[in-house]
């Protein structure tokens, strides 16, 4: 497969820009290999700038869930861009999209449009310490919600000691206020919120995990969360920046009936335009300013070109609810074919999917937390990901990310991406 051009590109990028790219998982830094710079896509496909066609499993890491350059959102940003690019005012699209992410999200009475999912994650836990005027926040190892401080922050030696920051930058003191638990724990989350009664102002965990790979909640897990939040007088915010408008319309939270006080949303809410939103119960979004005290803005936030974008994407799916059927199916089909693979080749392997969410990971374990992704072996994970390329799949470029399906991905293409998967699986059997 050829590479001149995307390595070309990447020699000058690395001079310019930060290890050559805007976002460090783009770099193929854990598979090895270069970067294929990205000249355009359309439906299920990505070329590259040396023209190679690839199938989109990482759809812009979950916005593009139609597919790229889906005709009806190309067209209203198209009509969009006549009217100017940014007011600084108000316009009638937020208004329009404010309301349908209210009708759609079962949680969100109302909603602030930011401009990313990292915005709208920060925003939600000041909101949570506004309203609460408590300071820490409890957090799940693995579990990814932007890079705002509070959040770089891992587990260290046990889910009761300390966080400690995860990059240089952070302070201590941030770190001090961000508590860490592993997933799908009951028992260590009670005893944390045991530890520091009366001082946690917020709980925010994704409702299934996409950033440790696909993990998904245990059987009654997020009640229980919901149950203790609500006892212990704890914001609970769902990060749906991933799972919102994927999982179901009304992202996880509909789909497994749990409904949080906040909720972070992204991604797909853009149609792949940089937008994100938090929202949630009146009585909490109502502190935000200037209709209360808790500060909060953006120069380019409802931006009218990406409002245009989301607007028309959420207008879509809401219009056409088969789709999340047809997702569900497409990825229980899926995940059924590497698993057949996987017997018949041997392979003692996990596969964890739900709707059009799933991961392979090379452990024999079941992945249910970070400790257990981590008993992936990422070097086998790495040759894997570079077969899948040579034969056209694009996957992510990390073990602990989730795939994502998109509506363009049809029977015929469920068959090329399982028989890839075949081959590029017994190629490995055959390296060891
Ligand atoms: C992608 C993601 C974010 C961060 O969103 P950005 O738009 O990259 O800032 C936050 N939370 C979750 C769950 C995400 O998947």
């Amino acid at each position: 497969m050829k590479n001149k051009n995307s390595s070309k590109l990447f020699e000058e990028a690395k001079k310019y820009i930060p290890g050559g790219v805007n976002s460090p998982v783009r770099a193929f830094k854990s598979v090895g290999g270069n970067p294929r710079f990205i000249k355009r896509a359309k439906g299920a496909y990505l070329i590259d700038e040396d023209n190679n066609k690839y199938v989109d499993m990482i759809n812009s890491w979950g916005p593009m869930i139609l597919g790229h350059a889906f005709g009806p959102i190309e067209n209203e940003v198209k009509k969009a861009t006549k009217s100017s690019f940014s007011f600084g005012a108000p316009t009638e699209k937020e208004v329009r999209m404010a309301k349908l992410i209210c009708d759609l999200v079962p949680s969100v009475e109302m909603v602030r449009m930011v401009n990313s999912g990292t915005e709208a994650t920060m925003s939600a836990i000041r909101l949570a310490r506004a309203y609460t005027v408590k300071d820490k926040i409890i957090k799940f190892e693995g579990c990814y919600h932007g890079h705002g401080d509070a959040f770089l922050i891992s587990a260290g030696s046990g889910a009761l000691s300390m966080g400690h920051p995860d990059s240089p930058g952070v302070t201590q003191s941030t770190a001090n206020d961000t508590l860490t638990a592993p997933y799908n724990n009951k028992e260590a989350l009670s005893e944390l919120i045991t530890k520091n009664k009366g001082k946690i102002a917020g709980l925010i965990l994704e409702p299934v995990v996409g950033n440790m790979g696909c993990v998904l909640p245990e059987t009654g897990y997020l009640e229980f969360i919901r149950e203790i939040c609500t006892k212990e007088k704890i914001v609970l915010i769902f990060d749906e920046v991933m799972t919102g408008f994927r999982l179901a319309l009304g992202g996880a939270q509909e789909r497994f009936g749990v409904t949080p006080d906040l909720t972070t949303m992204g991604k797909i809410i853009g149609g792949g335009m940089p937008v994100g939103a938090y929202g949630g119960k009146k009585e909490l979004m109502e502190m935000v300013s200037p209709s209360g005290p808790m500060y909060q803005a953006g120069t380019l936030s409802g931006n009218p070109i990406a409002m245009s974008a989301g607007l028309e994407m959420l207008k879509q799916l809401k219009n056409h609810p088969e789709i999340y059927k047809n997702l569900d199916e497409a990825g229980q089909e899926i995940a059924y074919g590497i698993k057949a693979a996987l017997n018949e080749l041997e392979l003692n392997y996990t596969v964890n999917q739900i709707g059009s969410m799933y991961s392979l990971f090379f452990t024999d374990q079941t992945v249910t937390d970070y400790d257990k992704a981590k008993t992936c072996d990422t070097q086998t994970f790495g040759k894997y990901f570079n077969f899948m390329l040579e034969k056209g799949i694009y996957l992510a470029p990390s073990q602990f990310e989730s795939l994502f399906i998109s509506t363009r991905i049809d029977k015929k293409l469920i068959k090329k991406i399982l028989k890839a998967n075949f081959q590029s699986l017994y190629e490995l059997k055959a390296q060891k």
